[in-house]
């Protein structure tokens, strides 16, 4: 018998360690069930810890304390022009940050008695998953977990190379490119723009549609844009990139008919699900016209053993979903009663400033004909955003207009990210603006705003 031809029984099988993938695992040994985590890098984490999230927050960090070191000049604070090395900088990121998390997350395997299996998760039928790579062997499973995840997409015609890079290969800061091409101007785009940004590049973004970060409310975009305006060399709207050829001098882009040369090139236009090749077509499990996984509120597919999480299934994808996903199919497979049935999803751009929304956003409300009431509070009357000198924000409220319910939330502004946190929590309550406004908040924070735009409804 060879390795492969070995064929052990578990209770659950996670195909892929990510986020959604080890919140599901991690529950599913809490609740007694034998699991078994296959991810082919043989490491938890996924594309959030490795290649996403962190490492990007990560560099964010470093913009921000470079942005808080010029802004501190305005107060009479000149530590000189910054000098940034980038071996001690990508040092510190993956060893400091990303591997101390993740040898966080190989204890609490440990400590749960999740086991990790290196290699590719292939469906040989509904029972059964083939590991294909350095640790061959079928699992047969009572319950599947599908949590592979997302790619970036890529463009037709536009193969990746060493100065054409996606945002994997950006998170690496092979270099700071003198003359960077940003394509896509959604989240990736803008975070790591505005990193290349703060590092020395002069950043060219160019976005098809007619602003940025399409889908999110105009008023909270604007605050980002114009930072990016001032802080790119150029942004370039409706315009689309038509061709990309690369030349001794560097790597030449056709954008609107016009020929500019760039050093480097950045790919932001979207992820897509990592679904093909897994074998899916031998069980009853459906993908729809993109890839997605079809689940249930239970995130159980049309095949009963089999439930998928997180960016596999569809958008937004965005790791808290996955990973409340996963807690959901780990309930579900262990007889619970258990629904990702959650209100809002809340969503946060990590850009200087930050932009975050929760629940219903005027945009959607609009597009839906639903009437709301809208309250802001301008960041330009907040005590502390002013002894921050950080007054370009604004936070406003999304409610009902008869019940006075909270639909929704949007923030602009730095900290906006955890500022979202307690309007997440008032929709998902389905409190009322009132009882936002009603609450002590400590003075002077940001989260005053919340309260403050709350009473600008009570005083009709
Ligand atoms: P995105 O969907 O946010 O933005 C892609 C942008 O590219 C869009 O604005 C789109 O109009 C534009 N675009 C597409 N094709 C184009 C073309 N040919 N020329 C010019 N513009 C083009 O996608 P992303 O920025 O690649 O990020 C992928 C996903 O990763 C996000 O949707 C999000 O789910 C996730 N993500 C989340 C965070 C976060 O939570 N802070 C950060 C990064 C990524």
């Amino acid at each position: 018998m060879v390795m492969g031809d070995l064929v052990r029984e578990v209770d659950v099988v996670v195909v892929g360690g990510g986020p959604g993938g080890y919140s599901a695992a991690f529950r599913c040994a809490e609740l007694g069930l034998e699991t078994v985590v296959v991810d082919a890098g043989k490491r938890l984490g996924g594309a959030c810890l490795f290649e996403g999230c962190i490492p990007s927050k990560a560099l964010l960090h470093v913009a921000a304390v470079l942005g808080e070191a010029e802004r501190a000049k305005e107060f009479g604070v000149d530590f000189g022009p910054a000098r940034v090395s980038l071996d001690p900088l990508r040092k510190w990121k993956s060893e400091r940050v990303i591997a101390r998390l993740a040898r966080g997350l190989v204890g609490v395997a440990r400590s749960k008695g999740v086991e990790v299996v290196g290699g590719r998760g292939v469906f040989e039928d509904a029972r059964t998953v083939r590991v294909e790579g350095d640790e061959p062997q079928a699992l047969k499973f009572r319950h599947v977990i599908v949590a592979t995840g997302s790619a970036p997409a890529r463009l037709r015609g536009v193969e990746p190379s060493e100065r054409v890079m996606d945002s994997t290969a950006a998170l690496e800061v092979p270099e700071v490119p003198e003359r960077l091409l940003v394509v896509g101007g959604g989240y990736i785009g803008l975070e790591l723009g505005q990193v290349y940004a703060a590092l020395g590049s002069a950043v060219t973004l160019v976005e098809m549609t007619d602003g940025l970060l399409p889908g999110a409310d105009r008023d909270l975009v604007q605050w980002v844009a114009r930072r990016v305006e001032k802080q790119f060399a150029a942004v370039r709207l409706n315009a689309r990139l038509e061709a990309l050829r690369e030349t001794a001098g560097g790597v030449e882009a056709t954008v609107g008919g016009a020929s500019l040369t760039f050093d480097r090139v950045l790919f932001a236009v979207g992820r897509r699900p990592l679904t093909e090749g897994l074998g899916l077509e031998t069980t009853r499990a459906k993908t729809d016209a993109r890839g997605f996984l079809e689940v249930d509120a239970r995130c159980a597919t049309a095949e009963p053993r089999i439930f998928a999480v997180g960016d596999a299934t569809g958008e937004p994808m965005l790791a808290h979903r996955a990973m409340r996903q996963g807690k959901v199919a780990a309930e579900v497979i262990a007889g619970r009663p258990a629904a990702f049935d959650n209100t809002v999803v809340p969503a946060v751009v990590f850009t200087d400033p930050e932009i975050a929304w929760c629940g219903l956003t005027e945009t959607r409300a609009a597009a839906e004909g639903r009437t709301v009431r809208v309250a802001k509070f301008q960041w330009a009357a907040s005590g502390r955003a002013a002894t921050l000198g950080r007054s370009d924000g604004v936070t406003k409220l999304v409610v009902d207009p008869e019940s006075g319910r909270l639909l929704g939330a949007g923030i602009a502004g730095p900290g906006a990210g955890e500022l979202i946190a307690e309007a997440a929590l008032a929709v998902e309550a389905a409190l009322l603006a009132e009882d936002l406004a009603l609450t002590i908040h400590t003075h002077p924070t940001l989260s005053e705003t919340l309260m403050e735009a709350a009473e600008t409804l009570l005083r009709g």
